[in-house]
């Protein structure tokens, strides 16, 4: 065990997360109480921040690096407390130490591949657009309506390049002008950082800048809300500001602006699920359900937990690098509870919650119970 009493670097650490703000906790719990961890183990964001607030952490700590960053307890701090920012300074001082436990080993991994290819799942750089090549798309040139920066997951997965093969197509039948970036393009940087790894975010993050600069971009078209929420509100810090928009918002409004057409019947019952950084964190709710109630025979029906209460996937804060065994993993709860309400399609907008509940999916044999669709995918077949 390795306790350092008192840890200067916590403490500084700390004080540079938002300073004493950590010693208002008065310990009520009310993070404990709605944090989704305590649906499958204990787990106590409330003692981790006592232990950190006199510097008293255990950095080989497992809990130090189990905030999935969901954004629901946050808004349940009486004092104001920001519980993600303490767990992000307390992941930069293990990053700093090189004190990781095993089953986070594997984002070290993430990390190198960010750092040799630009993402982190060890696709080569110059096969970043490689999901494109049957499907005419071009690269961005400046006089291009919108760059459609398409993310990680969605250029190399197998599963979610379908997902940036459907917004393509949306964006084509709809006739805005797009490119890509392809080598270009590097990861947005949000999962990496929320593991600490400060300067690889940096990195990330002025590579990608340059590079909209120099290639005259004025509106962004993302898929993953992680990099919505990184380009919205993380990237202003380097004094740019981009117009941002995520494809479920870009849809509602090419459909309301009469440029996208939906044809035929979609007999299916379609549940929605909110991604955490589409919903909590940056309060995009009304948006893909609009979508979803104007597709003809589509039926929407809401889970119990949706909206500000949604599950999160379990993927978020660089989770989805690390290992979770199966009886710990919320995309199994989630899976279920979609199939509690009878839906046939559980459908949302993340990379990360695609992958996870495909996971789930397949471990929980329900390949024939329900499937799960980007929305994209949805509005794709509609057109
Ligand atoms: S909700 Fe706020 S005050 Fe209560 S234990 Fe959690 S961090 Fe502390
Ligand atoms: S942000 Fe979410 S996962 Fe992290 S401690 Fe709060 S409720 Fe738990």
């Amino acid at each position: 065990m390795e306790t350092l009493a008192p840890f200067k670097e916590v403490i500084d650490e700390i004080k540079e997360a938002g300073g004493d703000i950590f010693k208002l906790c008065f310990q009520c719990g009310l993070c404990d109480a709605v944090c989704p961890w305590n649906k499958v183990r204990q787990f106590s964001m409330r003692k981790l921040i006592r232990e950190a607030a006199f510097g008293l952490t255990e950095i080989e700590e497992e809990d130090l690096w189990r905030c999935t960053t969901c954004g629901t307890c946050p808004d349940q701090c009486p004092r104001g407390v920001k519980q993600i920012d303490l767990s992000v300074a307390l992941r930069r001082v293990a990053t700093e130490y090189e004190v990781f436990p095993a089953s986070v080993k594997s984002a070290r991994t993430a990390r190198a591949s960010l750092i040799s290819e630009g993402n982190p799942i060890q696709g080569e750089r110059a096969k970043r657009a490689d999901w494109a090549k049957d499907l005419s798309v071009k690269p961005f040139t400046d006089d291009m309506e919108v760059l459609y920066f398409v993310g990680c997951y969605l250029s190399y997965d197998p599963r979610m390049k379908k997902v940036a093969a459907a917004t393509a197509n949306i964006l084509k039948k709809a006739g805005v002008e797009f490119g890509i970036l392809g080598e270009k393009e590097n990861c947005c940087g949000e999962s990496i950082r929320k593991t600490g790894s400060e300067k690889v975010f940096k990195d990330l993050a002025k590579k990608n800048i340059k590079t909209f600069i120099d290639k005259g971009v004025k509106k962004i078209i993302v898929s993953s809300p992680h990099c919505y929420h990184t380009f919205k509100n993380e990237y202003p810090e380097f004094m740019v500001h981009f117009d941002v928009v995520h494809m479920s918002e870009y849809i509602l409004e090419l459909i309301n602006d009469g440029r996208l057409e939906l044809k035929g019947e979609f007999e299916h019952r379609v549940t929605w699920h909110d991604p955490c950084y589409l919903g909590r964190h940056n309060n995009i709710y009304e948006e893909p359900r609009e979508v979803l109630k104007k597709i003809s025979g589509l039926k929407l029906i809401e889970m119990e937990a949706h909206g500000k209460k949604s599950l999160c996937c379990g993927g978020g804060g660089g989770r989805i690098w690390m290992d979770t065994p199966q009886e710990e993993r919320f995309s199994d709860i989630r899976i279920k509870q979609a199939i509690e309400v009878d839906a046939t399609i559980l459908a949302t907008a993340c990379p990360y919650c695609i992958t996870n509940f495909e996971e789930s999916r397949l471990n929980l044999e329900y390949e024939n119970t329900i499937e799960i669709k980007d929305i994209t995918e949805i509005v794709s077949e509609m057109i």
